[in-house]
């Protein structure tokens, strides 16, 4: 599924009809804060277009793929985590995902263990 959903929240805050703490735009991703932060600075990144997940986005378009991932860099820089960070996709079920549009989870400002639960 590519485009826009209107049933899809994450494709409501990219065309801004829902409120976001949004950190950086462009016009491929927007970034925005997290509503239930996991972390000091918890930061989520997706593409503007409509993609279920990871894997459908890197099916459909590999330069968007590369679009949030330099994002997530970005907001890594801006938001000052040269200690380190992490970068989450959550995929599926088991995998903890909960909105069905693509999105990088940018976690840091604290030491994050490892493994995850
Ligand atoms: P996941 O469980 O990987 O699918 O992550 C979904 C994330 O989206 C969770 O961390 C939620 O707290 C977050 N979330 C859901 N709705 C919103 C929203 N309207 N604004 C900001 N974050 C949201
Ligand atoms: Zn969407």
């Amino acid at each position: 599924m590519m485009g826009s959903m209107s049933s899809c929240p994450f494709c409501l805050i990219a065309a801004g009809s829902i409120d976001a703490d949004i950190v950086y735009s462009d016009d491929q991703v927007v970034a925005f804060r997290d509503i239930n932060p996991q972390a000091p600075v918890h930061v989520l990144v997706i593409p503007r277009e409509h993609h279920a997940n990871v894997a459908e986005l890197a099916r459909a378009d590999s330069e968007q793929l590369a679009a949030l991932l330099a994002a997530a860099a970005q907001v890594a820089e801006s938001e000052q985590l040269a200690a380190g960070y992490r970068v989450v996709i959550n995929t599926g079920g088991d995998g903890g995902q909960t909105v069905d549009h693509v999105h990088a989870h940018v976690l840091g400002g604290r030491h994050l263990t490892w493994p995850p639960g």
